[in-house]
């Protein structure tokens, strides 16, 4: 088929992916392919969970929308779910951009200041502030004026450091950065931003939006390097599909974010906090052991495509993988052999082969998989 009357925004494969069951996804033609994608990290626990299917199956038939103006017991248990035993707060959103809006918005009015530094290779979303925040000129082009006091510096960087001043509302960087190639932050460089943001009384803002919901091994996967972000911002797998983004703030940000600052019709509505609750009550310590102990083997067998003469470098944690192509081959290409070998993959900014499986892939699929990647590399070099 192809698609005339929609804007073609998206550069989209041939084929139709139409049914999933567990980590399996199925096209229009029949053909299975074992999933490395989890859509783009959204389907964290694959496809057809029986616990998320029953909640929003029940909250279906009792209601699936209300507004803001009411209370709700499913925002309060999953914002209790979010936030665990730390002081904070959450303002619900539909998706990751929007988290990143919210963000942007409290920065300035908690502060009272305007500036915010961002990194460059950054993606934070496509709508107007958060795109303004985003480090890549490809996405922003021919989109301007964009949202003003916004500079952007190298992320990794000692020099970085000097940009964060007084005058700044909030620093705003993800812990790895995924659409721009699976860039790891360097841990003590992360400090080290943190407490340059604690003299200058700038807030903190961890985009989490790809890195969250144990993609890493961790809830968040500033958990995990050990840090205190002032703000944090969560989407794409929070749901496992259904459309939810999430803020979470310190509780001192509380008074700045009053009755009428900000809002949503839909965010929050019960259908996806259902399916939000789903997801977070199974993302327990337990589980995020065995997503750690998993991606231990997955990184053990990633060694091994160092050897590989197509292969620059090997990037990430946990299960949110980098393998970064030489310019001998397109990683399109190698997109597209892998899916006539019945593997589903990602690409990021710089030739980069992007693995997202989901969480509750098994060990020996997660190996299956890689030893497929193997193949296809090493039969391209
Ligand atoms: C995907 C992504 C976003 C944008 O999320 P949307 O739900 O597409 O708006 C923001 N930040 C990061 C780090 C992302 O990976």
């Amino acid at each position: 088929m192809s698609m005339t009357h929609v804007f073609p925004t998206y550069d989209r494969f041939d084929f139709e992916p139409i049914s999933g069951n567990g980590v399996v996804v199925t096209d229009d033609q029949g053909q299975d392919y074992l999933d490395f994608t989890s859509g783009i990290g959204v389907c964290n626990f694959g496809y057809e969970n029986t616990k998320i299917q029953n909640a929003v199956s029940v909250q279906l038939t009792k209601m699936w929308h209300i507004s803001n103006l009411y209370q709700n017991h499913l925002q309060e248990a999953v914002a209790e779910l979010l936030v665990g035993d730390e002081d904070k707060l959450v303002f619900f959103a539909n998706s990751g951009t929007e988290a990143n809006e919210a963000a942007l918005k409290l920065a300035r009015k908690a502060t009272g200041k305007s500036k915010v530094l961002s990194f460059n290779h950054s993606f934070h979303g496509r709508t107007y502030g958060s795109m303004s925040m985003t480090g890549n000129d490809h996405i922003k082009e021919g989109f301007a004026p964009l949202v003003p006091d916004i500079s952007f510096v190298d992320y990794n960087d000692e020099a970085s450091l000097d940009a964060i001043t007084d005058d700044l509302a909030a620093v705003i960087l993800e812990v790895i950065q995924g659409e721009g190639g699976v860039i790891v932050g360097d841990q003590d460089w992360l400090h080290a931003v943190q407490a340059k943001c604690k003299v200058t009384n700038t807030l903190f803002i961890i985009d989490e939006v790809q890195t969250g919901i144990g993609r890493t091994g961790y809830k968040f996967a500033y958990q995990g390097v050990g840090l205190d972000p002032d703000i944090v911002t969560s989407a794409k797998a929070l749901a496992n599909g259904l459309p939810v983004g999430a803020m979470i703030g310190k509780a001192n940000l509380g008074p700045a974010f009053g009755p009428g600052t900000h809002g949503s019709t839909f965010a929050g509505n019960p259908l996806t906090m259902s399916a939000a609750q789903a997801v977070l009550t199974q993302l327990t310590p337990a589980f995020l052991e065995e997503v750690r102990d998993k991606a231990a083997s997955v990184w053990d067998e990633l060694d091994r495509f160092d050897d590989l003469k197509i292969v620059n470098s090997v990037s990430g944690r946990g299960l949110m993988i980098g393998i970064h192509l030489t310019a001998d081959v397109a990683v399109n290409d190698v997109i597209k052999a892998l899916h006539q070998k019945g593997l589903l993959t990602l690409s990021a900014v710089g030739n980069t082969l992007r693995l997202l499986p989901p969480l509750v892939m098994s060990k020996s699929d997660l190996l299956s998989g890689l030893h497929t990647i193997y193949q296809v590399l090493e039969e391209n070099m």
